[in-house]
């Protein structure tokens, strides 16, 4: 099994990206990525409203435009949302004026100046030039839920073990993933109410 945390040298080799938010009491950052999604992102937003908890959804360009309506409910529900690419593409196998491109598509459809690369996967440069525009969000754990040898409850039981004040973990709202984060957001919420825990909306930079 691989470590749900980050190991402690990669943050210090980005120091201007987000790994962490600030370390308030019972507050934590959920986020989901690689929607929105026709059917799972409206069952992760009913689950959250139920609760009264706030997450932040990193969105590809291309997923916002086949499902606009999903996405006008995860702005007025008071969500977060972020840029996540036009087609969730990998930094490291794009060209850097095609990465950028499909960044700035993405942006002129979201506008959120928040920015989370497809699988953490940036070169330096291009991690340069949209640090100009956009706070890159990372996480500091990883819960596992787009891995299907992993059950929904290991995905809890890892999540947990690493979750801390101000964590921003990923999540996503995928059919990929959806048979692991269904039951992984239900038991972190369930965490959240026993421990009065919180999870807050990433605050966005153009908004
Ligand atoms: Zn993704």
């Amino acid at each position: 099994m691989y470590a749900t945390r980050i190991p402690s040298p990669v943050p210090a080799l980005f120091p201007d990206f987000l790994w962490k938010g600030a370390t308030t009491e019972g507050r934590v950052h959920l986020t989901f990525d690689d929607g929105p999604h026709p059917e799972w992102t409206p069952r992760i937003l009913d689950m959250l409203g139920e609760r009264g908890q706030k997450a932040t959804f990193f969105c590809v360009g291309e997923n916002v435009e086949r499902h606009p309506a999903v996405f006008d409910r995860i702005r007025q529900e008071g969500h977060s949302w972020g840029n996540h690419t036009m087609r969730h593409e990998s930094g490291w196998t794009a060209s850097q004026f095609s990465y950028l491109r499909s960044y700035l598509q993405c942006e002129a459809i979201t506008r959120s100046g928040l920015f989370r690369p497809p699988y953490g996967r940036m070169s330096r440069s291009q991690a340069r030039a949209i640090s100009e525009r956009s706070l890159i969000v990372m996480w500091d754990v990883l819960t596992g839920d787009f891995d299907p040898r992993r059950s929904a409850s290991d995905c809890l039981e890892a999540s947990l073990r690493h979750l801390q004040m101000g964590s921003i973990a990923v999540l996503h709202d995928s059919e990929k993933a959806a048979p692991r984060t269904m039951g992984l957001l239900q038991g972190l919420l369930d965490h959240f109410d026993v421990q009065g825990m919180e999870s807050v909306a990433l605050a966005m930079p153009r908004m």
